[in-house]
């Protein structure tokens, strides 16, 4: 199973240190196998000491190095090994308008240097209320043009009305998408929105679900170790 953290715009330097000590202990203590992935703020990267979690970055320009006043590029990854990011979270591509075709120039730009991508897709509430067709052609919109066969790619399902919410989708449906994405790619499928201590086995219960992106639940070492166990 995948169980990642975004922490988006949340923890400092300091915390996000203490966090991956914790997690890292927890991890070793529990002998868990999972592939544990945290997405700290940029300003928060750092050459931790811990091999037993993956630290990713949660947006980056799709550049080795240049002009691109506020954003960074693969240089500044490399300077701290990171090899995963995420391209198409919904807060990125609703709050920061950041439009399909520059997602796809980010995800065939990575792709292109061997990252893992997580690569985020999910419908808002109006294109849910109008059933299963629209939903999947909506879906089918974000993954135009998006190599499904890279070999390091991960999708993460999140329907938009789910992030952050406290509403999550239900099982059957999250089980309607992620199997209609398995008839699409053979590759690992996770679930994310609202996941919570309390839902996460039901969640990870559906057999095309490969894992999940927690958000908020994931700030709180306590509660994210939960999730994990
Ligand atoms: C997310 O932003 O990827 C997410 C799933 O957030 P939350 O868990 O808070 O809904």
């Amino acid at each position: 199973m995948i169980i990642a953290g975004n922490f988006k715009t949340n923890h400092t330097r300091k915390s996000t240190q203490k966090y991956i000590e914790e997690l890292s202990k927890f991890v070793d203590l529990n002998s868990i196998k999972d592939e544990i992935i945290i997405f700290p703020t940029a300003t928060s990267v750092d050459n931790f000491s811990c091999e037993n979690i993956k630290i990713g970055i949660q947006n980056a320009y799709h550049t080795q190095k240049g002009s691109f006043t506020g954003e960074i590029g693969i240089s500044q990854l490399e300077e701290f090994d990171i090899k995963t990011i995420l391209i198409g979270h919904s807060e990125r591509r609703e709050i920061l308008k950041e439009p399909q075709s520059m997602i796809k120039e980010k995800y065939d730009f990575f792709k292109s240097h061997g990252y893992q991508i997580i690569y985020c897709i999910g419908e808002p509430l109006k294109i849910r209320e109008e059933g299963s067709g629209v939903i999947f052609s909506y879906l089918q919109q974000q993954l135009d043009g998006i190599d499904l066969e890279y070999s390091n790619l991960i999708i993460a399902y999140e329907p938009i009305w789910a992030i952050g919410t406290g509403l999550v989708a239900k099982v059957e449906d999250i089980k309607n998408v992620h199997d209609m994405l398995k008839t699409k790619t053979k590759t690992e499928i996770i679930y994310g929105g609202s996941v919570k201590p309390d839902n996460v086995k039901n969640i990870l219960s559906i057999d095309s679900v490969d894992g999940v992106l927690v958000g908020s639940a994931s700030l709180d070492i306590d509660s994210f170790c939960k999730i994990i166990k």
